[in-house]
């Protein structure tokens, strides 16, 4: 019977938790920090006991890999280490200590599965380097260079943080894994939102990451002194532009997506003149690009209608779940006998990232009010076990149905 050690498993999560703990409770450990290589050093340290050999690439990201019977891709799991300047015990440590946990049960009952495992710790997936999944862009080979000189989040540049690490952020090319590295990435993480909490379900199932559109619109008026011109012949640029704000709203609740208008400028901008333009950018997210085609033509209308300009900005395309993996989880769920609930992911992952070279999935626990990114997260020892549980009995299940699809 392979089993979780629990003891140790919530022993290891604490014990990473006291690394960049603040007096607050906040832990703030941000990537290619002094803390952040600590927890990594340590991380590889735990990972020494299981006799593997832990290694490190250009970009930080850090690995070990758990052997198996036959010469096949491997198996990722693995989340991230780093958190946001003065965020919380879960995000990111969470999915790297039950991966860790996955190896020792398996490790301890002296089971080798067919695939290797490779146990990943990625590098600055927290948006402080400037965009975010730093490591698993460099492993998937999308790694900007330009990112190198943009500012951090604490205005040095992103070169200086890779520096100060250690590293040498012009190698960073050289972390990138060719296509069939791996038969599969699988992460679990917490949820991040509190549709598992209000359900009162342990586990959620990611069926895909939302795709992102962004819409520049713009209204054009005419300024003219707020005291002087008379109502009837003003050409308001933010009057004709306030149906837009609702239109969004509306269209997002009737088509089951989400809109936002989160950026809106007047100009310009004073109190005493009548707004001459206004400047918005609409955003639109979810997981069916057909759905995300149709309210795109819908606002682009309603734009010219309104007399608005409209122009497309940024399109991420939704990024689905493998099938594959997607039932192992659910067959990992099954044995367990934990009730589950699909639902698609909101925020990006390193897992996002993955779906570019191998087959992904990804689960998720429950986030206490639904609360991340803060010294407040907080997920149950018996969710954080529950996780750890569901990633083993996947990795095994895994494991069997990608050797019969081969
Ligand atoms: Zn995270």
């Amino acid at each position: 019977m392979i089993k979780i050690n629990e003891k140790q498993f919530l022993s290891d999560l604490e014990a990473l938790r006291q690394i960049g703990l603040q007096p607050d409770g906040a832990v703030h450990r941000v990537g290619y920090s002094q803390a952040d290589g600590e927890a990594r050093e340590w991380l590889m340290g735990r990972l020494r006991e299981l006799d593997l050999e832990p290694t490190t690439d250009a970009a930080g990201n850090s690995f070990a890999v758990y052997p198996g019977k036959k010469e096949l891709p491997y198996i990722g799991i693995g989340s991230h280490s780093d958190t946001v300047p003065y965020g919380g015990a879960y995000d990111g440590a969470l999915g790297v200590v039950a991966a860790l946990a996955v190896i020792e049960a398996l490790h301890t009952a002296g089971v080798r599965l067919n695939h290797p495992l490779e146990w990943i710790n990625f590098a600055a997936e927290e948006a402080t380097m400037s965009g975010g999944t730093t490591g698993s862009q460099a492993i998937t080979g999308i790694f900007d260079m330009v990112v190198l000189e943009k500012a951090a989040w604490d205005g040095r540049t992103v070169r200086e943080h890779i520096v100060g690490a250690g590293l040498e952020p012009d190698q960073i090319t050289t972390a990138a894994r060719p296509k069939g590295s791996y038969a599969a990435f699988l992460e679990l993480h917490i949820e991040q939102s509190d549709r598992l909490e209000k359900a009162n379900l342990p586990i959620a199932i990611v069926d895909g990451f939302v795709g992102i559109r962004r819409y520049a619109v713009g209204f054009d008026g005419t300024a003219n002194h707020a005291g002087t011109t008379p109502m009837g012949v003003r050409e308001d640029a933010l009057v004709a532009s306030a149906p837009m704000i609702r239109f969004v709203r509306d269209l997002a609740v009737e088509l089951g997506i989400v809109g936002t208008i989160g950026d809106f400028k007047v100009y310009p901008g004073a109190p005493n003149v009548i707004p001459e333009r206004v400047e918005m950018i609409v955003e639109i997210r979810g997981l069916d690009s057909a759905v995300l085609d149709q309210a795109e033509s819908i606002i682009a209308k309603e734009a010219q209608k309104l007399g608005g300009r409209f122009d497309p900005v940024v399109e991420k395309p939704p990024v689905t779940a493998d099938a594959v993996v997607v039932q192992a989880i659910t067959a990992g769920c099954e044995t367990l006998g934990l009730p589950t609930l699909t639902m698609a992911s909101g925020a990006g992952h390193d897992a996002m990232n993955m779906a570019l070279i191998c087959p992904q999935g990804m689960f998720f626990v429950p986030s206490k009010d639904g609360i991340s990114h803060s010294k407040d997260e907080y997920t149950s020892s018996e969710d954080c076990l529950n996780g750890a549980r569901v990633m083993l009995e996947t990795v095994i299940e895994l494991d069997k149905r990608l050797l019969s699809s081969q």
